[in-house]
């Protein structure tokens, strides 16, 4: 490694609120930089910016972080990416972390691009595993020691690991609900810094004056505790007729309503990509972008994962293969979705889903 990088050291994270509190995701990212930094052997540092900040740094300290910077000045109260960046930016060129780790939230995917083109660096966005290796270049004939590796969904069925030797900080952006936190340890001990705002009087070409939060949908795959998704195999039955996929559509919401009566968990309904982008006037409202699950849909990793009649392509299975049990109902005994999953049903979806509901209606064990 050449002298100049030698000067980098430690990881950062960048982390957000909800509210009072450090986001759920915040908590992820902390657990995802904590391993590379315990890898690397360099210190974990949190940095938060915003206006009355209260103890979230506090908090970040017992969920991993050794050090955590805030930057709080009423001129950041609301989000605005030009100056946010100025400030990330002599921040970066200032204390020259190692590695810079964002989430792939709207403001991580905002953020992060923009500042690694400030600070002339690259960036791998949303990975979902990240790890420390040595690389050999083939190419330079050299060996990169402890590089941050960053694993991403690539296209088609492939993984890529992506290695970024020459430039600092390496930098990433990791996507929600593929790290688990670790457990809060708020006698750990962490040193807090408060840094001055850099240029707080700087005028720029546009001002945010009020920032107003969408209406939410009616579907939160996020925080469900159990998600039901549909594929394309509900547009055929076992024999191969043509089914009316409303009928599926139905019967998965008798699913949740039946565990939720049941069970009393939160459960949604999700669906594959490719059912989606089928438009089906059949599902039009009911089944929306809001229901993907997937790479490019919404990352779940909920207590209980059904994948119904979807076949398991790699950029679904990076939205859910956190579930803590996956039930995958497929014709297809050789279907990828099988490899990850914990209770393998080779079953028509036209034949499984009344039998789990009239199971959990009457009662009995649904296994
Ligand atoms: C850049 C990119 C991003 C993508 N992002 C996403 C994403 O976010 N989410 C996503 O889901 N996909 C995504 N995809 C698409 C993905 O590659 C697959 O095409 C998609 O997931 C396939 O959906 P599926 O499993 O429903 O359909 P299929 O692959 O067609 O699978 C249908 C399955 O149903 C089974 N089946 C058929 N009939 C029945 C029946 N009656 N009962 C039981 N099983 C039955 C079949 O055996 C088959 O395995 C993306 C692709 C690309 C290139």
């Amino acid at each position: 490694m050449s002298e100049a990088l030698l000067d980098y050291r430690d990881v950062w994270v960048y982390l957000q609120r909800e509210g009072n509190q450090l986001s759920k995701e915040s908590l992820e990212l902390l657990a995802a930089g904590r391993k590379v930094a315990d890898k690397l052997g360099q210190r974990l540092v949190g940095l938060i910016m915003g206006h009355d900040l209260g103890d979230i740094a506090g908090a970040a300290v017992a969920y991993g972080a050794d050090e955590v910077i805030c930057v709080d000045h009423p001129s950041l109260a609301n989000y605005f990416s030009l100056r946010y960046i100025d400030i990330l930016a002599s921040l970066v060129r200032e204390r020259k972390p190692n590695a810079f780790i964002f989430l792939a939230t709207e403001i991580g995917k905002d953020l992060a691009p923009r500042l690694a083109y400030r600070v002339r660096t690259g960036l791998a966005t949303d990975n979902i595993e990240l790890e420390v290796e040595d690389y050999y270049n083939p190419q330079l004939k050299e060996t990169f020691k402890n590089l941050m590796i960053q694993i991403r969904p690539d296209f088609g069925t492939r993984v890529a690991k992506i290695y970024t030797p020459r430039h600092r900080p390496q930098m990433a952006t990791i996507r929600p609900g593929n790290f688990r936190p670790s457990e809060a340890d708020w006698s750990r001990k962490g040193k807090i810094e408060r840094v001055e705002v850099h240029e707080p009087n700087r005028v720029y070409s546009a001002i945010v004056k009020e920032i107003r939060e969408l209406p939410r949908t009616g579907v939160n795959l996020k925080d469900a505790q159990v998600v039901v998704s549909l594929g394309l195999g509900s547009l055929r039955d076992k024999d191969g007729n043509p089914r009316n996929p409303r009928d599926a559509y139905v019967l998965a919401l008798k699913l949740k309503e039946a565990i939720e009566r049941r069970y009393g968990l939160k459960t949604e309904i999700g669906a594959s990509r490719a059912l989606i982008y089928a438009e089906l006037k059949e599902l039009e409202g009911s089944i929306t972008k809001e229901n993907q699950v997937g790479q490019t849909g919404t990352t779940v990793s909920p207590s209980v994962y059904f994948a119904l009649g979807i076949s398991g392509a790699l950029q679904h299975k990076v939205g859910m293969q956190k579930s803590k049990r996956i039930v995958a109902v497929n014709l297809d005994p050789n279907a990828p979705i099988f490899q990850i999953a914990h209770y393998p049903i080779v079953a028509d979806v036209y034949e499984f889903l009344p039998e789990m509901i009239e199971r959990l209606e009457s009662g009995g064990s649904g296994k």
